[in-house]
């Protein structure tokens, strides 16, 4: 259920209600919008309990919410979510992150730092913590790759996105980071999401390799549900029967996200390609889409690259691509950040 508060409900009424809410045994959470509040209830089995909120004062409407992922939901919260990360932010208009798959070395995270802080990029990926396929390829850095992420932003003042592997590193994931990645291969890992959902810092959200859209915003609303609001969702591209790219980067779930819940949706082509040549084409379609963003992998030299050096784009081909997307942007009324 939702309760809808008037206009005017005052910060005391708020308040009531969500005692309201915890007497009833359920857990209230409190979502300002921009005209009005609303007070989003999970832990309730149906409708018990909505007589005795609808008489409260303040109280506008209590609504059924119909889907099962309540706080992620655009019936409970209609006007999109905008997050400020690191001096920009993400939700509204098209935000831009790129940087390496994995960290290797201080020379190369800060080459790729200054370059992208030069191309007008706020946010740097670029993984610590790598989960690959193979146990006997590149793990990553570790804390080693996060003290040189830590670096390469008192050095440029870019904020940094990176993986948060599992549980046991999430503190010192969240520690470093600006913005905690959640790999495709993870996106059901539930001890790791709770875990996320009291972290202090906004969760990208991948899409699983073979997940529905209800069981990619179930992921989102667990980290929801432990009161971390700040979630950005990620299309990396699925397993389907084609094998022309790594993975089918399925573009077709932005407008049905959009229309589902008010999270931003960010799209990676890298991932979503697997081959460097196709990634400006695709990141251009994302923009047309209604993408809210992208991450990209770049790489000072990708044939060197540790890991994913096929889809990297290198310094060129990434300033030649972000000079592409820009009249299109202009075209379509959105803001590059
Ligand atoms: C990555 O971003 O480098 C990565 C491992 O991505 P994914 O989880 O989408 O495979
Ligand atoms: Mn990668």
């Amino acid at each position: 259920m939702l309760v809808v508060m008037n206009a005017g409900a005052t910060p005391e009424q708020i308040e009531a209600v969500a005692d309201k809410v915890r007497e009833l045994g359920y857990d209230p959470h409190v979502m300002p919008g921009k005209t009005r509040t609303a007070i989003g209830i999970t832990g309730n089995r149906g409708p018990e309990g909505r007589e005795a909120l609808l008489i409260m004062p303040g109280v506008e409407d209590v609504v059924r919410i119909t889907v099962g992922y309540k706080l992620v939901s655009r019936e409970t919260q209609p006007e999109s979510s905008v997050f400020s990360i690191a001096g920009t932010s993400v939700g509204d208009g098209f935000t831009m992150i790129a940087g390496p798959c994995s960290v290797e070395n201080e020379k190369m995270i800060i080459e790729s730092a200054r370059f992208l802080t030069e191309q007008g990029v706020k946010l740097l990926r670029g993984g610590a913590f790598k989960p690959r396929t193979s146990p006997y390829a590149f793990q990553g850095l570790g804390i080693e790759g996060l003290k040189l992420l830590a670096k390469a932003r008192d050095e440029t003042g870019v904020g940094i996105v990176t993986e948060v592997l599992d549980v046991e590193s999430a503190a010192a994931v969240e520690e470093y980071a600006d913005v905690l990645q959640v790999g495709t291969r993870n996106m059901q890992n539930y001890a790791l999401l709770r875990r996320l959902s009291i972290a202090r810092k906004p969760v990208l959200l991948k899409r699983g390799m073979a997940a529905t859209v209800e069981e990619w915003l179930l992921a989102a609303e667990y980290i929801m549900a432990g009161g971390n609001r700040q979630v950005i969702l990620c299309e990396r591209g699925v397993r389907t029967f084609a094998d022309h790219t790594r993975n089918t980067l399925d573009l077709s779930i932005v407008p049905v996200v959009q229309h589902l819940s008010h999270l931003p949706v960010i799209i990676d082509p890298s991932h979503g390609t697997g081959r460097a040549e196709y990634v400006p084409a695709m990141s251009r379609a994302a923009l047309a889409a209604g993408a809210h963003g992208l991450i990209v992998e770049m790489h000072p030299d990708p044939r060197t690259a540790m890991s994913d050096g096929q889809q990297s784009l290198d310094f060129a081909a990434f300033a030649e691509m972000n000079v592409s997307l820009r009249p299109l942007a202009d075209v379509l009324g959105i803001v590059m950040k």
